[in-house]
């Protein structure tokens, strides 16, 4: 069973638009205890928090505390995302440890009828409840500060108190989990303001950890269009697909890299989708069917990335700076390497024809447009003396040279002798007529000749 808290607390009056009414403002609050809590963040009594409202354009900053080093960063308040653990550090944002809090300024650009500003906080023991009052203002008065530190009252300074929430459960009950806080007002909007103020003070002093983990702020503009707010997805949950025939599956896991989700889905599944059927069809054998599943874990690490099976990692520092250039190719390279599956009695497959292969299909088949192989990508290579089995973009162009003068069907050949655990030298001589070291001096000799041709 779900247990829900609610507590309606009515707060100031004011005037609108001339009319005599008398305003109230509600803050709702909700609360998913530990066993009920889950990423999606659902509350019976609070909107669901939302990737697309007023706080998303909104400038963040600190007026005063110290944030705790292993918080994520400011912008992890308004960045549409939820965590998907109830102790995710680096997924919410918190002041230091030991201290008492601090306040946030939250700048919306420009003066808005604001009529609902929620907030959203998980934590699995005291840092779950929220304790914060909220000031507003239009930022037009005289004597207006944008940034009262610690004992400065902001009512003397231009601010408005709208809210002072308070939700440590008062009956005993524990105080992990969920929270959600929706402030609004009885007459429909809260007022029209361009800054607000959070004043968050610690959820208890009897140890250091009483900062409250705060996940989002969504701010709802009351004159903003009626589309249905994006809800939140737990963005790092994995990413899960299907290839465009529908027979495989492929999960991303973006956990540990939360920048490349949008890419994930708008870039690398697309091509992944297509691409990874069209890789299983390219390399067939005798009695083998490639996995029909295969997952992409994405997370900061050194190198680029590696294959184990049916198990990519890739590295999300490199692949973030490589965005638009050959982030999505090295994972169609690794894909290769998951059709190849050359773990059983692949011991004595050459490193160099297996990388030569990946790149083949990569810079040939998937993106010929962006010539990183071809005589285009030599031409531009300083002292270059090509070895055929000098493995990946090299062996590659070796590869698509014997395709186009021998045999259109050697990468498949000698993939299907790799994978059976038969690859031997003299496979080249059987399928071409020629050893791979005569081959390799004719296509160095071809190679040379392009060049010279090229520089003239
Ligand atoms: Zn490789």
């Amino acid at each position: 069973m779900k247990r829900y808290m609610c507590i309606f607390i009515a707060l100031g009056t004011q005037f609108l638009a001339g009319v005599p009414a008398q305003a109230e403002v509600k803050i709702a609050v909700a609360h998913n205890p530990n066993a009920d809590a889950s990423p999606g963040f659902k509350f019976k009594t609070v909107p669901a928090a939302s990737a697309t409202n007023a706080a998303t354009t909104a400038t963040f900053s600190v007026v005063d505390g110290t944030v705790d080093g292993s918080s994520g960063g400011i912008e992890k308040l308004n960045d549409g995302k939820l965590p998907d653990e109830e102790d995710e550090p680096a997924e919410n944002f918190f002041f230091d440890a030991g201290t008492s809090g601090g306040r946030l300024e939250v700048d919306l650009g420009s003066v808005i009828n604001v009529k609902q500003v929620n907030t959203y906080s998980w934590h699995p023991s005291t840092r779950g409840p929220q304790v914060y009052k909220l000031y507003a203002s239009a930022g037009d008065s005289k004597d207006f500060n944008a940034s009262p530190k610690n004992g400065t009252n902001p009512e003397g300074c231009g601010w408005k108190l709208l809210a002072n929430v308070n939700t440590k459960p008062n009956d005993g009950t524990d105080e992990g989990g969920q929270y959600g806080v929706s402030i609004s007002d009885s007459e429909g909007a809260i007022g029209r303001y361009r800054y607000l103020l959070f004043d968050m003070a610690r959820t208890e002093n009897d140890d250091d950890f009483g900062n409250t983990f705060y996940s989002e702020i969504n701010v709802v503009d009351a004159d903003a269009s009626a589309v249905a707010p994006t809800a939140i997805a737990a963005a790092t949950g994995p990413f899960v697909f299907k290839t465009a025939d529908g027979k495989n599956e492929i999960t991303v896991q973006t956990k540990d890299a939360p920048q490349l989700r949008e890419w994930t889905e708008s870039q690398l599944a697309p091509a992944l989708a297509e691409w990874y059927p069209k890789i299983v069809a390219m390399l067939p054998s005798d009695g083998y069917t490639a996995p029909t599943h295969f997952s992409i874990t994405l997370k900061p690490m050194d190198g680029v990335a590696f294959t184990a099976g049916t198990r990519v990692v890739a590295n999300s520092d490199w692949l973030e700076k490589e965005i638009g250039r050959e982030a999505v190719g090295s994972l169609v390279h690794e894909a290769v390497h998951v059709v190849q599956q050359f773990g059983h009695g692949g011991g004595h497959n050459p490193g160099w024809l297996v990388e030569g292969s990946a790149d083949y299909i990569r810079w040939f088949k998937y993106e010929p447009q962006s010539h990183g192989a071809d005589m285009e990508w030599m031409r531009h290579l300083r002292h270059f003396n090509p070895q055929y089995n000098a493995s990946y973009r090299i062996t590659a162009n070796f590869l698509n040279w014997v395709t186009e003068k021998y045999d259109t069907n050697i990468v498949t050949q000698m993939n299907a002798a790799m994978r059976a655990g038969n690859y031997d030298d003299g496979l080249w001589k059987q399928y071409t007529g020629k050893s791979a070291p005569e081959l390799g001096d004719e296509w160095k000799k071809d190679i040379g000749t392009q060049l010279d041709k090229a520089g003239q």
